[in-house]
């Protein structure tokens, strides 16, 4: 018995060994975490603070997988660097986390973590994060919802490697400052990977790119005192040096002039309904919007807020003067389109409301949208922006008198309304 826990133990040692010497950048994270073979147990998992081997789960599977040890403890180890901590995930949840880990472990393809079936879990993990719009597990979540019961199997036996409900929830354990290190020492060891660390990039900027930026962008823009078209040092101040485009290292320039004496009068939002916009994210950034407005005591009355559903026809203008139509909105709210792609109907009819007198004193529109459409060609007389909710890996152009930002669906769907 004696000699056979020795064994695997030495197993495990030369697992991690391997495990630093091809994946230098995890070394780290392997060095904070102990290591327990625990005897009569056929499962694998890491509760944040150990890796714990069950001895029957190595003994029955090592010889057929020579890779098991190091491929096992790397994707522990992404798990906790990408937060997926909760032992009581639904299941689809957990499988979503278990793909996102792989596919990026196949994409790094270094020797000690190969195992057979890269090409078909590689092609299966792409279907979906396109399907989803980003490889963030609660986006995948609704793409598994949707396939069979024999797929979900099917990607279960191919993705599958540790036991999720053997977690601790507790804290995160520094996991998210580990995070961050890594990814400084991912894109320090990325000529060495030749590329194939990208996925692996892509997954920790999405992680750790910085939270409430939309949130930012959205004080910003519907409390500014006056328009950008009157002062354009103002766009370059806030706007421009702002980034536009936010991957979360960018400095935020928070302004006490425009915070102490907030101008909020009326703002369209826009949601382009033509393609696969998910309710939950425009439902959000609608709340947060309505939040800003409440914050700056305009939510009540002192303020107008338009949200128009358009794909290429407006389909819906529901105006928002209070928390009550806030309330009934949110309770009855429904994604209505799926034709083609035209911002430019939405401008047409924010137009026509202007010259009949029912928007008077519009402050700003801004279209929440994941794609390409159809610009107006002349700048509109109020301050536009083009909110993109997709993975943020893909440039969008926009017109040069619109801004721009790139907001993350996981950020929409996972943040609750701060009121600070
Ligand atoms: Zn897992």
């Amino acid at each position: 018995m004696e000699s056979e826990s020795g064994a695997l133990e030495d197993a495990v040692s030369a697992g991690v060994n391997r495990l630093c010497l091809d994946l230098g950048f995890m070394t780290r994270a392997v060095m904070t975490l102990g290591r327990m073979i625990e005897p009569d147990y056929d499962g694998y998992h890491c509760d944040g603070t150990s890796l714990v081997f069950g001895s029957d789960w190595i003994l029955s599977r090592q010889s057929s997988e020579p890779n098991l040890i190091p491929r096992s403890i790397a994707h522990s180890i992404l798990h906790c660097i990408l937060g997926h901590s909760s032992p009581t995930n639904d299941p689809l949840l957990d499988l979503a986390e278990d793909i996102v880990v792989g596919y990026i472990l196949d994409s790094l393809d270094v020797p000690c973590i190969r195992t057979s079936g890269r090409d078909d879990r590689m092609y299966a993990a792409e279907k979906i994060f396109k399907n989803a719009g980003s490889p963030v597990p609660k986006a995948m979540v609704e793409v598994l919802r949707e396939a069979s019961q024999w797929r979900i199997t099917d990607y279960m036996r191919m993705f599958h490697v540790d036991n999720h409900r053997g977690r601790e929830s507790v804290s995160d354990m520094g996991w998210s400052e580990l995070s961050k290190q890594m990814m400084v020492e991912v894109e320090g060891f990325s000529q060495k990977l030749e590329g194939r660390s990208d996925a692996l990039l892509r997954i920790l900027r999405i992680r750790n790119r910085r939270r409430h930026d939309y949130r930012a962008f959205l004080r910003k823009f519907m409390t500014r005192r006056s328009s950008i078209r009157e002062n354009p040092d103002e766009f370059d101040y806030i706007y421009y040096s702002y980034g536009l485009r936010m991957y979360g290292n960018l400095p935020l320039i928070d302004s006490v002039e425009y915070s102490d004496n907030p101008h909020v009068e009326e703002f369209v939002i826009a949601i382009d309904t033509s393609g696969s916009t998910m309710k939950g994210p425009v439902m959000r950034f609608i709340e947060e919007a309505f939040d800003v407005l409440r914050q700056s005591g305009l939510g009540n009355g002192g303020s107008e807020l338009h949200i128009i559903q358009c794909d290429d026809e407006i389909r819906s203008d529901v105006i928002i003067r209070n928390e009550m139509d806030m309330k009934s909105m949110m309770g009855d709210f429904h994604i209505m389109g799926g034709g083609g792609t035209d911002f430019r109907p939405v401008f047409r009819y924010v137009d026509g409301l202007r010259s009949d007198g029912a928007l008077k004193n519009l402050k700003g529109l801004m279209y929440f949208t994941d794609g390409m459409g159809t610009y107006p060609e002349t700048r509109p007389e109020y301050d536009t922006a083009f909110v993109f909710c997709d993975d943020g890996c893909r440039e969008r152009q926009v017109p040069p008198w619109a801004m721009r930002i790139t907001v993350d669906t996981d950020d929409l769907m996972t943040d609750s309304v701060k009121h600070d």
